[in-house]
């Protein structure tokens, strides 16, 4: 089949309102070569090409993406651009309190680098700094981000606002809320409009891009050679930014389990919206496991979000993970329990996307093979729209072979857990994810959770999404 007689895969509202009259990039055909070529046109893969145009105008990068480029989770996800507290508990088990503080605060100058790149390049992406309501919304939530507070208070004061729980249901528009924090400065954005303009100026400063190009192999030894069906390229390094389709890797096949993320998205409704008192900007998500987040839009819908409902057996990523109707009916029912009084505005679209859950939520960056030279970027899971500007620096460094304070940082090449290999992974998940919502369904019924439910619910890690 001709590459126009293939049906695109089913899109997000995001994507479908903001893929204009640009042709989409070449198939890569015959063979090339440059400097670096970058395999997924995603967050991770166009914030490294760019970097790398930074640091050395005239390093030749290639990016080849096997859709369109925000085609995965890029031009898919909520939009939350969110920082690394609420995983600073992880960082220190990890790299220990000074190396933690130090991605923090990379993770928060993300999310302004992010608004300033905008402005600089004319890129329209909605970015609004209006803070994350960080919400119970049951008895059993309360105060789940105490440690992480406590800790801000601490280290940075000011980066959290206790809100009054009045003020919380207030600004969130629904008494559904029972109390909250707010992280003063997370943004949102209109996701695939970020990634579509990223993709314009990475194109204008030179980067070389091929869209509908599937890598199918790459050699990891001298001389790297990275090969589609149509074409091949060769490269002095690789960088592998397929986030859950890195699954298919197999040096990289333990270190993420993949799951979905699904969103449903209203109607427009700014008068409602306003009647609600929902009108400050602010994204918000609950404190579950199997969290729920959402947000209003500028034409003032709401989209609204869950994370780990479905799971995927090894790398079986299929359609299902563009959309599936029975899982968005779920994700409608959270909608309608937390906005009841908005039950007669009508859903308009629903979407989901894989995410690349690591064991332990943190990125998982590093080099595999004896070239030394194939480098790769993925375990977002689920937070990696700013960090991602975070993984493009480290990612940028590792090509280019420099020894500065990004190649060198705790996340490269760092030791993380395993998942089991399948049909053990597939199976495992399905019985955590069950514990977590039958535990999780209890507390929000105000019920006790059967302790069976409890305690496998904390093996949750293995499957699920992070905020
Ligand atoms: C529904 C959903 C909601 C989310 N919400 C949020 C949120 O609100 N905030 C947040 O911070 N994060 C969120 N995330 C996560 C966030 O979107 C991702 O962490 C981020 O987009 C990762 O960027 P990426 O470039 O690694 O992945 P992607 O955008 O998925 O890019 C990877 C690309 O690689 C391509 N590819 C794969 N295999 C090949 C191959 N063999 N050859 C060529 N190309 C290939 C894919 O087509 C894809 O375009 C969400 C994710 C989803 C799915």
């Amino acid at each position: 089949m001709s590459r126009d007689e293939i049906a695109p895969p089913h899109r997000s509202l995001w994507l479908e309102s903001s893929l204009r009259d640009e042709l989409d990039a070449p198939v890569l055909a015959g063979r090339s070569c440059v400097d670096v070529a970058i395999v997924g046109g995603g967050y991770v893969g166009l914030w490294t090409a760019l970097r790398i145009k930074e640091l050395e105008p005239d390093c030749r990068v290639a990016v080849l993406e096997r859709d369109i480029c925000g085609g995965g989770a890029s031009g898919r996800n909520g939009g939350f651009v969110l920082s690394w507290w609420p995983k600073y508990p992880s960082l220190v088990k990890a790299f220990g309190a000074d190396e933690a503080l130090g991605l923090v605060r990379a993770s928060e100058d993300a999310i302004d680098s992010i608004g300033s790149f905008c402005d600089r390049n004319g890129i329209d992406a909605h970015f609004t700094q209006a803070g994350w309501l960080w919400t119970a919304t049951s008895a059993a939530q309360e105060n789940s981000w105490e440690t992480v507070v406590a800790k801000a208070e601490t280290l940075s004061p000011g980066t959290f606002a206790r809100l009054d729980p009045g003020e919380v249901a207030k600004r969130a528009g629904s008494s559904a809320h029972r109390a909250g924090v707010l992280e003063r400065r997370a943004a949102t954005v209109q996701p695939a409009a970020l990634v579509r303009g990223m993709r314009r100026i990475a194109l204008d400063r030179g980067v070389r891009i091929f869209e509908h190009t599937k890598v199918e192999r790459f050699s990891r030894a001298h001389p790297l050679i990275v090969e589609t069906s149509s074409g091949s390229i060769a490269a002095s390094a690789i960088v592998l930014a397929t986030n859950a389709w890195a699954i298919g890797v197999p040096e990289l096949s333990r270190a993420i389990a993949v799951i979905s993320s699904d969103i449903v998205a209203t109607a427009p409704m700014p008068d409602r919206l306003a009647e609600i008192g929902w009108t400050g900007g602010e994204c918000i998500t609950d404190s579950k496991m199997m969290v729920c987040y959402y947000r209003t839009t500028r034409d003032g819908r709401i989209a609204f979000g869950k994370g780990g409902w479905g799971l995927v057996y090894g790398d079986r990523i299929g359609p299902s993970l563009d959309r599936d109707r029975e899982r968005a009916a779920l994700v409608t029912r959270e909608l309608r329990r937390y906005y009841p009084m908005l039950a007669d505005v009508p859903v308009t679209h629903d979407w989901c996307g894989a995410i690349d859950r690591s064991t332990d939520g943190l990125p998982v960056i590093g080099t595999i093979g004896p070239s030394a030279a194939v480098h790769f970027g993925i375990g977002w899971s689920g937070n990696g729209v700013g960090p991602s500007v975070v993984g493009g620096k480290i990612l940028a460094s590792l090509a280019l072979g420099r020894k500065d304070e990004w190649s060198s940082c705790g996340l490269v090449n760092r030791r993380t857990g395993a998942f089991p290999p399948e049909p053990i992974r597939y199976l495992g998940a399905h019985v955590v994810r069950k514990a977590v919502l039958a535990k999780e369904e209890a507390e929000m019924d105000g019920r006790v959770p059967s302790p069976v439910a409890v305690r496998l619910a904390r093996l949750a890690p293995a499957g699920l999404e992070d905020k």
